[in-house]
């Protein structure tokens, strides 16, 4: 899609005004029912859609292309809210490199989207501001937190989206609304200027309809950053060039203790199995791979993922960021900001606090370290063995709006099939594979940190199937 726009742009069969016009015209049609936009960017978008067309210049790889922008990536002069009450009304004043990179390569921001605050959930639902519904039914959640990227481009309000994934937050809701979501591996995208969840987790990443144009809008936003110490000075490849359609001989796993979890509906298991025998058809060698550790994965990612984001919370104390009052007294103030977070925030604070408090820290904490780097080990001996692992990415298709909210430990639990990806630090992407019962069905495919290649490579194949 992006480069069919761009061939149109360049021969002049389109122009980048055309457009945008008619994506503003669809998040004006659509967005009222789905809820994806926390801001629309609208005028900018058609000043820059101008400045474009006039400038006749479509070298840029995403010139004149419109997407969308998770409300947690800084943009200067917008809001970034986080999808909290406690950043309403806050205006960022320097630009995420991300978005620099983007805006350099001639991005047009249609606007910012809806998360779960500070991205904590899998369902969207907590946002302090709305509830998006997922474009294939109204009745059900986009997923999480990325929600708002998800949807925005299930519902062509945006050619594609950058959304952020801590534990799962692009790769399932790629997977709730039938489209690609890669997580890059740790450190390969600069998170300078994106508000953090947990920050030996977060990762940002592409969405869009296709594995080629996650791959187009990847090679534009990887790489070394000074402002971002955990980004390796590894080059950046094209990933769309290198993207090779033929798998003979490939290795692929398949986790066993995946396909066994307590919970996963056998249509998702299916899928998956069914997804590996087709690439088997290509060429593929399958071959099954155990993760032993696979069981520890959920609560050992709760326990470091709260415990970072206690400490990443502290600075919203409504003196530097957000809404401000006239306490009456430092307690009075303490109470009053602090309560602007949602229920989830609230509950991370208290887990995280309490699980590195003097007490509690060598048995929880620590504990959780250690097994995180015995899974990483894992991780890294199966991919002596294999190219790359295909997996399901979430337990069941979407669920209503309403199913799961008021049960936190259901709702983690969802996320049995992409907290793993984080704790190792490696690569995986989100392909759909049709739809079953109306409902958007897919895979995820993993791949060695800093082999991003090679997974793009297998999603494309699962793309054509
Ligand atoms: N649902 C997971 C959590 O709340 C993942 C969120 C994310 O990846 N940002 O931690």
């Amino acid at each position: 899609m992006i480069s069919s726009l761009l061939s149109d742009f360049r021969s002049k069969k389109k122009s980048a005004q055309d457009i945008t016009e008619e994506h503003l015209a669809r998040i004006a049609e659509k967005d009222p029912e789905i809820g994806a936009f926390l801001y629309i960017n609208a005028e900018n978008a058609r000043k820059k859609a101008k400045e474009r067309d006039s400038s006749g210049d479509f070298s840029a790889p995403l010139a004149g292309i419109p997407m969308t922008l998770k409300d947690i990536i800084a943009v200067e002069g917008l809001q970034n809210t986080a999808g909290s009450k406690i950043l309403e009304g806050y205006i960022s004043p320097y630009s995420s490199t991300v978005w620099k990179k983007l805006e350099e390569a001639g991005a047009i921001l249609l606007g910012k989207v809806n998360t779960d605050e500070f991205t904590m959930g899998s369902s969207c639902e907590n946002s302090a501001y709305k509830i998006t519904k997922n474009p294939h039914d109204f009745s059900r959640v986009p997923g999480g937190s990325s929600g708002g990227s998800a949807a925005s481009v299930a519902s062509d309000m945006g050619i594609f989206s950058i959304g952020s994934d801590t534990g799962g937050s692009i790769r399932q809701p790629a997977n709730f609304c039938g489209v690609v979501g890669i997580k890059p591996s740790y450190g390969r995208v600069s998170r300078s200027g994106c508000i953090s969840y947990a920050s030996s987790f977060d990762t940002i990443g592409p969405l869009a309809k296709t594995v080629e144009d996650t791959a187009i809008v990847l090679s534009v936003i990887a790489g070394h950053d000074p402002l971002d110490a955990t980004t390796p000075d590894i080059p950046v490849p094209n990933y769309a060039q290198e993207i090779s359609h033929n798998i003979k001989g490939k290795k692929i796993g398949l986790i066993k203790e995946f396909l066994q979890a307590d919970g996963i509906r056998p249509e998702i298991k299916e899928e998956t199995l069914k997804t590996a025998q087709e690439l088997e058809k290509k060429g593929a060698i399958l071959q099954e791979v155990s993760l032993s550790l696979t069981k520890y994965a959920v609560s050992t990612y709760y326990l470091l993922v709260k415990a970072e984001a206690s400490t990443n919370m502290a600075r919203y104390d409504g003196i530097r960021y957000g809404p401000s009052v006239s306490p009456k007294s430092l307690h009075d103030m303490y109470e009053h900001n602090r309560s602007l977070f949602g229920d989830e925030v609230k509950r991370a604070i208290m887990m995280g606090t309490y699980t590195l408090s003097a007490g509690y820290y060598d048995a929880y904490y620590l504990k959780a370290a250690k097994v995180r780097t015995l899974i990483k080990q894992e991780y890294e001996q199966i991919f002596e063995t294999v190219d790359a692992i295909i997996a399901p990415v979430s337990p069941f298709p979407p669920f209503c709006i309403g199913e799961k909210i008021d049960d936190p430990l259901a709702m983690y639990l969802a996320d049995i099939f992409t907290v793993p990806i984080n704790l190792a630090g490696i690569c995986g992407i989100s392909v759909p594979t049709g739809f079953r019962n109306g409902l958007p069905t897919g895979v995820q495919v993993l791949g060695k940190a800093f082999h991003e290649s090679q997974i793009f490579s297998i999603a494309s194949v699962i793309e054509n199937l």
